[in-house]
């Protein structure tokens, strides 16, 4: 940060500024939020469908700015080019299916029977506070204001500051959201301030932890989407052709590995280990492009970071200290650029960094098991629980093993992003995180039952109840 203004380079090339944004001063919290509330009530003589409206034209508008933005995004963030514009069109892609679903979702719910009148709404909070990471800034903004505007509720968005760019210009183009720039301590000004009606917060454990606590502290509900280490089983009938190869490469290598539901683990059986390894080595060199996110072409471009390169160089050293024995996937560009080759590790002990930590990078540990049982607990010895997946030739196999993985979201051949469905909940176990995104649970979250009741005993007429007596009905 430069004085007021949080500036943010090119990982690809650190000396180019590609753009910069005002920090938002701790002092303007209270008059941002209090802004806010005053358009939540403003907004509640909107309709949902006039609200839907809204959310559609902002999904035409990221169809129509998607190469503009797809472009800011990858010199952002250094994601390739080709996914970003795949992030803009999935961003507006779910926004739509937001349109579609809401009303069936959050339309009230009315009884008028012998048992008496009950209604129910599904109320919006007030003003939602979203914090969101740098790694797929738009749709994980997306996700959350989607569904809070649908609603009917304000958002105040803190986006990470290494990625406040491309996701302030989005912003822009849905009412009842304003944008706030900056750290920890604005993110603690927001989160405890006491007209705020929810927190929603996608990110690392440790931010999680202290959010969690602040907004603890105001009792204020909060949604956590935290970090995962994701496993991948690979059971003994495994039997990958080779398009499922480079879908499995780019399952842990896409965005250089820094994807929450990144294949992070490999367990392969023992036996099959050498032909994994050259199948999987084979379909890296295919796949898998290291270079300036600006080519079309480019499948993998560099981390986020100085920071993140360091951590990297922490981690393969430490690997290489346990004794893994590390194979090189890709070459990297030499330069100032924040670039990692990518590599498998092998042979490394279960408390090796590389296994038990978000390695959130491109360097990824494969692990031989003896016994399901043995992939099994080994999989599930994590406090972390977000994504996993198990590979076997036989679905109904897959699905009995994947029931005993400890995971939000078990991908069953196939991982990452290839294995969603926008009709299907994400979010954490264990660790992990609290809360849903996606499906109609991602639309419930930012909505919250509210009842009226006449109960028909109490009707003029109406057979009462003793004062003391529990209901039957
Ligand atoms: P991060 O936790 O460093 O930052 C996320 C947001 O929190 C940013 O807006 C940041 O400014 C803010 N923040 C950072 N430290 C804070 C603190 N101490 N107090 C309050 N706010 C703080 O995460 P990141 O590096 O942007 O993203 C990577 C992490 O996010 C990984 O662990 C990844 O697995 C996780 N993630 C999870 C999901 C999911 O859906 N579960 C999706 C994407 C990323």
């Amino acid at each position: 940060m430069i004085g007021a203004q949080l500036v943010r380079e090119n990982p690809a090339r650190p000396a180019e500024r590609v753009g910069a944004v005002p920090v938002t001063p701790v002092d303007q919290v209270d008059a941002t939020v209090r802004a806010a509330h005053r358009d939540f009530l403003d907004r509640a003589a909107v309709t949902m469908a006039r609200r839907l409206v809204e959310l559609a034209d902002a999904a035409d508008r990221l169809d129509l700015r998607r190469a503009e933005l797809a472009a800011l995004l990858a010199r952002e963030t250094g994601k390739p080019v080709t996914d970003c514009h795949g992030e803009i069109a999935f961003a507006a892609t779910y926004l739509r299916w937001v349109c579609a679903n809401a009303q069936r979702v959050l339309t009230p719910t009315l009884l008028d029977d012998e048992l008496g009148r009950l209604s129910c709404a599904q109320a919006p909070y007030g003003v939602i506070v979203a914090i969101t990471p740098w790694n797929a800034p738009i749709i994980l903004a997306v996700l959350k204001l989607g569904p809070a505007l649908a609603a009917g509720n304000t958002v105040v968005l803190k986006p990470s500051p290494l990625a406040p760019l491309t996701v302030t210009e989005v912003a822009a183009m849905l009412p009842g959201v304003r944008v706030v720039h900056g750290g920890a301590e604005l993110v603690t000004a927001l989160v405890s301030h006491p007209l705020v009606g929810k927190v929603t917060f996608t990110g690392g454990g440790q931010a999680g932890r202290s959010i969690a606590a602040t907004a603890g502290g105001a009792l204020t509900p909060v949604v956590l989407e935290l970090g995962g280490n994701d496993p991948a089983v690979f059971l003994d009938d495994f039997a990958l052709t080779a398009d499922d190869y480079e879908r499995l490469v780019l399952a842990s290598f896409a965005t250089a590995g820094q994807v929450c539901m990144a294949a992070k683990r490999l367990y392969v059986p023992a036996g099959r280990l050498d032909e994994f390894v050259e199948s999987y080595r084979a379909a890296a060199q295919r796949i898998l492009l290291v270079g300036d996110p600006m080519i079309d072409e480019v499948t993998m471009g560099p981390v986020v970071t100085r920071a993140a390169a360091t951590r990297m160089s922490e981690l393969l050293a430490d690997a290489r200290h346990r004794g893994g024995s590390v194979l090189r996937l890709a070459d990297a560009p030499t330069g100032d650029g924040y670039f990692v080759e990518p590599a498998l590790v092998l042979g490394l002990p279960d408390d090796a960094n590389l296994v038990c930590q978000e390695q959130f990078g491109p360097l990824v540990p494969v692990l031989g098991y003896s016994t399901e049982d043995d992939a099994l607990a080994r999989a599930n010895d994590s406090e972390l629980g977000l994504g996993a997946s198990v590979w076997s030739a036989d679905e109904d196999r897959a699905f009995a093993f994947a029931a005993r993985i400890e995971a939000g979201f078990t991908f069953v051949n196939t991982h990452n992003r290839t294995g969603m469905s926008l009709r299907a909940p994400f979010g954490g176990t264990k660790r992990s995180g609290s809360g849903r995104e996606y499906a109609e649970e991602g639309l419930r979250e930012y909505a919250q039952p509210t009842v009226i009741h006449a109960p028909a005993a109490f009707r003029a007429g109406g057979p009462g109840l003793s004062a003391r007596a529990y209901p039957t009905n």
